[in-house]
This record gives C-alpha cells, structure tokens and sequence, in this order.
C-alpha cells in the first residue's frame, strides 16, 4: 500500500459526496501573501435554513494534510497545519496519518480547527458531525425517478455499516463508511453477500420478520486474511505471511490488525503465534458468505 494510494482514497472518498468539489495537490496563495502546497482541498455546499422561506447555500472549505511521517504526528504540526488552514481560510483542516497521533497533539486538535484521521472510516463521522446533507437519490431502478431520497437515520454502527431506505419506495440502501459508496439491495437481494463496488468490503444485508433492517460486513483485510487460509490444505497461513498481507492493508488498521477476525471467532492464532487457522465457523463463513459474493461479482 503505497502512500499515494492514501491520499488518492481520502480524495476518492469526499468525491462521493453529493456536489462536492475535489481538487489534489493544489498551490494557492494564502493571506501572508505565502505560496501554499494542499495536499487534497475540498468545497462541501451545505444548505443553512435562516427562516421557513430562506436557505441559503454555503460552501464549507476543508483542506487534508496528508503525513508520510514514519511515526505518529506530534503537537507541533497541529499548530502549523491551523495556521495553514487560517492563512488559506478555510473552515476545516484535517492531519490525515496512518501511523496516529501523539496524546499532546490529540489534547491540541479540538481546541483549534484541525481534525485528526487514521482511518478512512473516520471520515464519515466528520461528515456527520458537521451535518453535511447526505443528499442521495434512490438507486433502486424500480423507483420513480426523482422522488426517492435516501433516509440515513435508518441504522448507523458507523464503523461498520450505514444502513437507509429510499423515503419514496422504502428499498434498502448501504453507505461505506471504508470508500463512502452508496449502493442499492433490492429486495431480491437482501441476505445475499454483495461486494461494495468502492472497495473490497462484503456487505449482507436485509430485514427481519418485523422488517427490522440488519447488516453485516467483513472489511478487506478479513477478508484477504481468510482467502489466504482457506487456498491452503491446512486452513491456516503462517505468521510471516499473514504480516505480508496486514502490510499491503495495514494504514486501515491501525491498532491490532487482526483483532477483529479473532474476536468474532472466524480465526484463531495457535497457542504459540506461528500461526492464523480458520476456524470451524470461519471456514463455512467464507464458504456461504465470502465465497459467493466473490463469485457474483465476476
Ligand atoms: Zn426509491
Ligand atoms: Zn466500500
């Protein structure tokens, strides 16, 4: 995973919101007069409501700073990156950083108008918290066009999955919270396992007998951990080449890269760490639910 490829997926991620402007590596001159390099800059247009009869459009500047630093980013560049932000005038910096941040500069962040990211997921709570209408239109084909806006409010784990349904024909709808895609499950398709078409995320979704929605998801390096064990005769992979496969992912997941897998209890590490096996449950999980979305998707 190359550094680039960071940059590219915060870019790719605010390109998905409705009416936003992205632009990447960006030179402007900011109010000292200084030259200025943006690593990603964006307008959000986000609609003010002054009265019942005026709403006013307003466009949000936010600028990322991406850091290609080799350990987690101190206190001293929040400084900076505000006075960046304040000389350019814009609303919102974000230090984007797959490596994290120190506690002095966690401490330093929300007293000024910077925003700290390790996770592309991140950003959708970001979004959220500055209530950027998620303006998106049905996609079910069945609906009529133009009438179905999504309702978001349906169930947000926002690490995990946003779940909405169409206001007009009610026809689920999940957003990523890992690439920010929004697609459709037909009602055809509720229970079936479908790749999100922004990453390599696998998504399941429908309702319940009393039309409760659920969903379930397993993340791209899950599953590229679970691909891996299952290619061989003995279910497992060994701690070296699960290392290689955390590396080529790794900037998703910060913290315990395989924490996840081993707490839903689809894989387990040998008592002595030397290696990562399937289990039981993991291997009839990728059978019915992996598996098959890889093969629908081809
Ligand atoms: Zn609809
Ligand atoms: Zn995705």
């Amino acid at each position: 995973m190359t550094w680039e490829w960071y940059q590219k997926r915060i870019a790719e991620f605010f390109r998905r919101v409705p009416r936003a402007r992205v632009a990447e590596d960006v030179k402007v001159v900011g109010r000292s007069g200084v030259k200025r390099q943006l690593d990603v800059q964006i307008f959000l247009p986000m609609e003010v409501k002054l009265s019942e009869e005026i709403t006013v459009t307003v466009d949000i500047h936010i600028v990322v700073d991406a850091k290609k630093h080799k350990k987690p980013v101190e206190i001293g560049l929040v400084g900076q990156v505000d006075d960046l932000r304040d000389d350019i005038g814009a609303h919102l910096a974000i230090i984007a950083s797959p490596l994290g941040f120190t506690k002095g500069a966690q401490r330093r962040a929300p007293k000024v108008n910077v925003a700290l990211l390790v996770v592309t997921s991140d950003l959708l709570e970001m979004l959220n918290k500055v209530k950027i209408p998620w303006l998106h239109s049905c996609q079910n084909y069945l609906c009529e066009e133009g009438r179905g806006y999504i309702d978001w409010t349906l169930r947000s784990d926002k690490r995990q999955a946003v779940l909405g349904s169409c206001q007009y024909c009610d026809v689920l709808h999940v957003l990523c919270p890992d690439c920010g895609a929004v697609f459709v499950v037909h009602e055809f398709d509720e229970g079936k396992p479908l790749k999100c078409p922004g990453c390599d995320r696998i998504y399941r979704a429908g309702r319940d007998e009393i039309h409760e929605p659920w969903v379930e998801v397993r993340d791209e390096l899950d599953v590229m951990l679970m691909a891996a064990a299952h290619a061989n005769q003995s279910k497992r992979i060994s701690k070296g080449k699960a290392e290689k496969i955390i590396g080529r992912t790794k900037w998703q997941h910060a913290a315990g890269p395989t924490r996840n897998i081993t707490a839903s209890g689809l894989m387990q590490w040998t008592a002595s760490g030397e290696f990562l096996c399937l289990t039981e449950d993991g291997r009839e999980d990728y059978e019915t639910f992996i598996q098959a979305a890889e093969e629908a998707s081809q």
